[in-house]
This record gives C-alpha cells, sequence and structure tokens, in this order.
C-alpha cells in the first residue's frame, strides 16, 4: 500500500488532536474530490514498516487522542488488506483501557473515513473481504458514504457534504443500532 501524506498534530480529522494516514487508492470518484491525486493506488511513498513507526511515535504524547484514516479509501480491498499487520500493531502499542467501572475503552481511539456506505462493508456487502471485520473493530467511529457536490455544506464537522454519516462504531457493536454522532 502507498499513502499520500501524513498529517500529525492534526486537529481537523476528528475530535481532539490526531495523527491522520491518508492511503492510496479510490475507486469511488466522487464528482468535486478534494484530492483526486489519492485516487492512484501508487500515489506516494509505500506504506512501510519504517513508516508505521513514524506514525506509532507520532501517537505516543498524551495530547494525541488517536489515529484517523483517511484516504484515498481505506476499505478498498487492497488498502483493507495492507491496513490490518499495522492496525494490529498500532493495538498492541496502545491496548484498551479499562475504567473503574470495568469498562473497557481505547487509549488511542480510531476514527475512518470511507466513500462506501457502512452497508458496504457488512457481510454481503460490495465491500466486504475477510478483511473488513477486523479492521471495523478497530474502529471507533466510521464516516461514511460518497461526497456528493450537490449536498456539501462547509458549516459540517468532519465530513463535507449532508449524506456522510458519523457512526458510531462502539454503539454499533452493542446495541446492533446506528447511532450517529454530532448531528449526522
Ligand atoms: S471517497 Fe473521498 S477520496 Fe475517494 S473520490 Fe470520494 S471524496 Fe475523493
Amino acid at each position: 500500500m502507498h499513502y499520500s501524506e501524513i498529517k500529525t498534530c492534526d486537529i481537523a480529522d476528528g475530535l481532539g488532536v490526531r495523527t491522520t494516514l491518508f492511503v492510496s487508492g479510490c475507486r469511488n470518484h466522487c464528482k468535486g474530490c478534494f484530492q483526486p491525486e489519492t485516487w492512484d493506488f501508487e500515489n506516494g511513498p509505500v506504506f512501510d514498516e519504517k513508516v508505521w513507526e513514524e506514525v506509532l511515535d507520532s501517537l505516543v504524547p498524551d495530547y494525541v487522542q488517536g489515529l484517523t484514516l483517511l484516504g484515498g479509501d481505506p476499505f478498498e480491498e487492497e488498502n483493507q488488506r495492507d491496513l490490518i499487520p499495522f492496525m494490529r500493531e498500532f493495538k498492541k502499542r496502545f491496548p484498551d483501557v479499562e475504567d473503574s467501572k470495568g469498562q473497557k475503552h481505547a487509549s488511542k481511539n480510531v476514527w475512518a473515513f470511507t466513500g462506501y456506505m457502512f452497508e458496504d462493508l457488512l457481510p454481503g456487502g460490495k465491500k466486504y473481504t475477510e478483511y473488513t471485520y477486523e479492521l471495523l473493530s478497530y474502529v471507533d467511529i466510521l464516516v461514511d458514504g460518497p461526497f456528493i457536490e450537490e449536498q456539501k455544506n462547509l458549516a459540517l464537522k468532519f465530513r463535507g457534504s449532508e449524506n456522510q454519516r458519523l457512526i458510531d462504531m462502539n454503539e454499533y457493536r452493542r446495541s446492533g443500532n446506528i447511532v450517529t454522532i454530532l448531528g449526522s
């Protein structure tokens, strides 16, 4: 897998201060996409283990709340496959922690953005692969849906168009319901 950019101290792509990994490769080709150079799966350098370390190191400080996976599209089949070993390492370095009530929380949370619908990532969906369930298991907030230029709204937080949803994946795992946050 290649990546187009890594942004540290990013406050635009999820709540809090984050490190954002822009993977390369996207077949959505949304009209009005703000970064069409990332559609090419070979755009930018290879995301190798040296780069993993840079990303993981950037997440260590307490003020960094988590990691954002952006694109391109992290849920293209080959990107799902290639993100799994990195995300396993991420979870090993930053395991879940238990609060005083015995509930588990991510020590560093994960936001992921996809131009596909969440339903496309479920069994039987067009982007469901042998890797999807595991990759989604690492995600706390999933921002889903294509960018639709006609529904563009600059006032929206963490999304470009009205159709996109910020899905609370922990709530989905708890209740099976799709619950959105921040009025999405
Ligand atoms: S999913 Fe994102 S990167 Fe892909 S075309 Fe749409 S806006 Fe661009």
